[in-house]
């Protein structure tokens, strides 16, 4: 019999991925880019960004340099792909920085502002420009923002990362009826810790130690979480497996927010 064709669940679509220079958005690109699309990758690292693009094939894939903080930059990016690419299917808002570490009492609040500025301000900008350009197409797009399990519960970052994810679920939610009249779907995925140089830089940790940690603190054992399973949650909500599915934060971390009250209770039991 013959080896049935791969299927291509994103065959014919295009997709911006911001922050795709590394971690996560890096493996969401090469999925992406796998599963028939094309992508540009939305970053201020260029030359990682770029080497990125090139390894995934420049038939395919394209670095844009974009500051998600700055909204000329974002609707340039939106501009440059559907000049190049002919449309805009797939908006996946992921750029992210771990901003300030300290807690509230010692916080500085221009460090704040910086950290708001790439998750919030940057999101708004991602969902703003990629909405306008599926609308004046009339594309049924699908747009996809990183949030994080930090944006459902208190203690799993910093306060101010934990503000900034908490808002970028806002947005989703503040614009899923706006975008949905025009046929066009609004979701987030909350990872648990993946080792990136993102959660590395946080606590000053190698990628072992981060697995080791997450892994210590995670609720499903015998799994590593990698960029790649993210990744997979990215490739679901962009592709037309999830045509219904709008204003949903898909969690993608083994159970761990919902055990996690559970575990606390035992503990005090024991
Ligand atoms: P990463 O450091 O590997 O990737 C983040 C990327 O965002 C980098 O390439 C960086 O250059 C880019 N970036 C930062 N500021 C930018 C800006 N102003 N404009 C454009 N690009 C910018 O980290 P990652 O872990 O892959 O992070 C991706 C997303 O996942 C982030 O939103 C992060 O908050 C979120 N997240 C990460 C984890 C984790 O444990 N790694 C868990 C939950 C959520």
């Amino acid at each position: 019999m013959a080896a049935s064709a791969p299927i291509l669940r994103l065959e014919g679509k295009v997709a911006i991925i911001t922050g795709a220079a590394s971690g996560i958005g890096e493996a969401t690109a090469r999925l992406f880019a796998a599963h028939g699309a094309r992508v540009v990758i939305a970053d201020v690292q260029d030359e990682l960004g770029q080497a990125v693009a090139a390894s995934i094939g420049l038939q395919t894939c394209s670095y844009k340099h974009c500051d998600v903080t700055d909204e000329k930059q974002v609707e340039e990016t939106v501009g440059f792909t559907v000049e190049k690419y002919g449309s805009l299917d797939i908006m996946h808002s992921n750029a992210g920085v771990v901003g300030p570490v300290e807690g509230v009492m010692d916080l500085d609040l221009n460090k704040l502002d910086r950290a708001l500025a790439v998750h919030v301000r940057g999101t708004a900008a991602a969902v703003k420009h990629a909405a306008r350009a599926m609308r004046a197409r009339g594309t049924r797009g699908s747009i996809i923002c990183t949030a994080s399990v930090a944006a459902r519960q208190g203690s799993l970052g910093p306060v101010a990362y934990t503000v900034a994810k908490h808002a970028v679920i806002g947005i989703m939610r503040g614009a899923v009826e706006e975008l949905g009249a025009h046929g066009i779907r609004i979701n987030c995925i909350s990872p648990f810790g993946v080792a990136t140089p993102l959660s590395c830089s946080f606590g000053g940790m190698t990628p072992e130690e981060v697995e080791a940690r997450c892994c210590e603190m995670a609720t499903l054992k015998g799994v590593v979480l990698r960029a790649g399973h993210v990744a997979q949650a990215a490739l679901f909500l962009a592709s037309d497996a999830s045509e219904y599915i709008s204003g949903h934060d898909l969690v993608v971390d083994g159970g761990r927010t919902v055990a996690m009250t559970s575990a606390i209770s035992f503990a005090a039991v024991d």
